[in-house]
């Protein structure tokens, strides 16, 4: 299990430095959808998604999109404009709707391995609280009409609504350290099944802090890069493989360089 310096209970807030900057908060926030375990106690993000395999939210190290391609107009728009709040909705028992688990309060960020011309920053908690999850429709008005609006990924969060939720969530006791255990116990379990914790990965082992300088920014020639392919096959441009995965990939599983994979098929025309 991944230790926490800096709190009991949440957040890695372990000060990022540099190349983290701090983000202004301006009130707001926004409502992120993710994809979650079916089969774990709580609902962290989808580790063992066929090849998909989620990293984020990454709450072991309180980070958003360092280590995944998920959701960067999102991460922009939290950058731009100092939305701070991420509330965290999932479908965790298929049948009984969404749920809000938990949120981050986002205290910095920086570029991520895609740079500022991907939009692609990473965002690091300075806090985080995870709860028993609640159903959405059963929110106080008027916050259940309002996150039980369809909506795809993401929905902006006004001043009001996220003074709310964040109220909601801080009355809740806090689980996230349950929440921790559970992504560790879900890493071994996958392991046990494939040798690899994150096998759409080539990965075997989990995150942390450690892991984080291999995902900034460093490379000052980036070109814009489509964060999906069609036919799921990226190519790497530094090793020459082509692998398969839903998502871009921050880094080659095989040869494990960064910001390298490029769609297939835009390669091939
Ligand atoms: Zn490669």
């Amino acid at each position: 299990m991944v230790e926490n310096d800096e709190t009991s209970g949440g957040a890695s807030t372990r000060p990022p430095g540099e190349p983290w900057r701090p983000l202004t908060d301006t009130g707001r926030g926004y409502l992120s959808v993710y994809f979650s375990e079916q089969m774990a106690r709580w609902p962290v993000r989808e580790i063992t998604r066929r090849g998909d395999n989620k990293s984020d939210p990454n709450i072991e190290t309180g980070t958003y999109g360092l280590f995944s391609t998920c959701e960067p107009s999102m991460r922009n728009r939290i950058v731009q404009d100092g939305a701070a709040t991420i509330f965290f909705i999932t479908t965790h028992k298929p049948g009984n709707g969404r749920v809000l688990s938990g949120y981050y309060h986002v205290g910095h960020f920086t570029e991520g391995t895609q740079g500022a011309v991907n939009r692609d920053f990473a965002l690091a908690a300075d806090l985080m609280r995870f709860i028993e999850p609640i159903p959405v429709g059963s929110l106080p008005e008027p916050l259940a009409a309002f996150c039980s609006v369809p909506f795809r990924q993401i929905r902006p969060t006004d001043v009001d609504a996220t003074r709310a939720l964040r109220a909601i969530c801080d009355s809740a006791e806090d689980r996230t350290e349950e929440y921790l255990s559970e992504v560790s116990r879900v890493e071994r379990f996958a392991y046990s099944q494939t040798e690899l914790s994150y096998p759409s990965w080539g990965r075997d082992g989990g995150f942390t802090w450690a892991d984080a300088p291999e995902y900034y920014q460093t490379d000052d020639d980036l070109s814009k890069v489509p964060n999906s392919s069609k036919n799921k096959k990226w190519r790497c441009r530094e090793c020459g493989f082509v692998i398969k995965s839903g998502a871009l990939l921050k880094k080659c599983p095989l040869c494990k360089k960064a910001a390298t994979l490029v769609p297939d098929t835009e390669v091939a025309a």
